[in-house]
């Protein structure tokens, strides 16, 4: 496929082609036409799939005919969640609008001249490319009027979510024309960005697109039994311990016990740092720089806070708290395995917890092999009957990896819990969390 049978005016495809770009990405052939087409598009893809380019181009193609009333608003309006990527696309807009030479762009973001940015306001411009709070700063003093906006573009949504920006984009996409186009990007369509893609768009086309499998880490993951958060606590210790652990991400259900359990670990001397929404964004931008330069090796974290970290040094995610939502599962140990690279993920089960277990187990098809530490092995249990089947049989993500390091699988490949485990149906009462898991069908991305 080339970019000529994209439907796009020769003026962009020219522009394309001298950015030296023949053959579309996959993101590109799907993406392209259906917004040509006027479709809602919900699009999950990754940074480097080319999907810039794929919701630019259809964009500018819908601008090229009209250059704008004199006091119209813009045209285009992309949302990003960083001022690195705002400043990313409007170098690509102006690279494949070349030859539209009426053709004006803004980047609005935070930490820039407030008033430079007013200034460039006002002319017309055609095309916006901000990030969420500083747009919205200028929509409240009627600095920018979004009534105009044709083609609404969300630009890694998840990410933008992540960062506490959702009230912001309810209030920019309220200021938008009901008619207007919407294009929303996100490495995930689940969870919170499918709700929030629901009330924004109108019948829209997914379009999913896969990472190739030679890009997608290996993640190996287990399952470990704990009597109590006693037994817990000595299980994470170990486990930070081992050799083999670069940096680890430990997840926790609340944010309180994301600060309490990085204070302890702190106490024990592991270079461990919280990260969780109640922080300032500055401080959380620290925090993550901070990992990111391998200062800290143990990041304790809640779910949401923890969502888009792309670390390639995290090599252990561990689930201290299983997730509540069966889903954000795929969310958390996806923060290892990066780059290429392969990971583990760990998830610390406490007596209480196996309904959440067999919900993870039925939303992924994959069955978590029980391991233990030898000394540390959980205290029998009254005996239980097999694992429900519903789950597959013992597959990992990729194609799982070497054991390797700490813990060793438990006799019968989590084919049985260890010692009986925890109680099975009739152990532990678990009916409600596994009513409110258990009927998700949908499967995540494993981004
Ligand atoms: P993105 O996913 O938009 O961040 O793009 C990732 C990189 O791929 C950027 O450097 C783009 O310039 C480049 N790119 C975009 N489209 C194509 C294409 N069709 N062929 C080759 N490279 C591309």
């Amino acid at each position: 496929m080339t970019f000529q049978s994209l439907g796009l005016a020769d003026e962009l495809i020219k522009a394309v082609e001298q950015t030296g770009y023949t053959i579309p990405t996959p993101v590109q052939m799907q993406a392209i036409p259906a917004a040509i087409a006027g479709s809602d598009l919900l699009v999950s893809s990754h940074t480097g799939s080319g999907k810039t380019a794929a919701f630019t181009l259809p964009s500018l193609h819908k601008l090229i005919d009209r250059r704008p009333a004199p006091g119209a608003g813009p045209r285009v309006l992309v949302l990003t969640p960083t001022r690195e990527l705002a400043q990313q696309v409007e170098k690509a807009v102006q690279t494949y609008g070349k030859a539209l030479r009426w053709l004006n762009t803004a980047c609005l973001v935070g930490g820039a001249p407030f008033f430079a940015q007013v200034k460039q306001l006002q002319r017309p411009v055609d095309v916006v490319v901000a990030t969420p709070g500083r747009l919205l700063d200028h929509l409240n003093r009627r600095k920018i009027k979004l009534s105009d906006v044709e083609v609404l573009i969300l630009d890694e949504a998840d990410r933008m979510l992540d960062m506490g920006f959702a009230e912001d984009i309810d209030a920019i996409v309220a200021a938008t024309p009901a008619k207007r186009q919407t294009l929303l990007f996100s490495a995930t369509l689940d969870g919170v960005v499918g709700r929030m893609a629901e009330r924004m768009t109108r019948n829209p086309q997914r379009i999913e697109i896969e990472v190739a499998k030679e890009d997608r880490g290996q993640i190996e993951q287990r399952l470990m039994f704990a009597d109590d958060m006693g037994h817990k606590s000595r299980l994470l210790e170990a486990l930070l311990g081992h050799d083999g652990l670069q940096q680890a991400v430990v997840f926790t259900a609340t944010k309180r016990s994301a600060d309490e359990l990085s204070l302890s670990l702190q106490e024990k001397g592991f270079a461990a740092a919280a990260l969780h929404g109640d922080m300032h964004q500055t401080q959380r931008n620290r925090t993550l720089d901070r990992l990111r330069q391998g200062r800290i090796g143990v990041l304790v974290a809640t779910d949401v806070a923890a969502r888009g970290i792309d670390v390639a040094g995290i090599s252990h995610v561990i689930n201290f708290d299983p997730p509540r939502q069966a889903e954000d599962y795929v969310h958390r140990i996806g923060r290892t395995g990066r780059a290429g690279r392969d990971g583990i993920a760990i998830t610390l089960s406490g007596p209480r917890e196996t309904g959440l277990i067999r919900a993870i187990e039925r939303f992924t098809g994959d069955r978590l092999e029980v391991h233990t530490i030898p000394g540390m092995e959980p205290s029998p249990r009254k005996p239980s009957g097999p694992r429900p089947a519903g789950a597959g049989a013992g597959r990992r993500f990729g194609n799982g990896g070497g054991g390797g390091g700490y813990g060793r699988p438990s006799s019968g490949s989590g084919e049985r819990r260890p010692g009986g485990g925890f109680g099975g149906r009739d152990g532990h009462p678990s009916s409600r969390s596994e009513r409110s898991h258990g009927d998700r069908r949908d499967r995540s991305s494993r981004g």
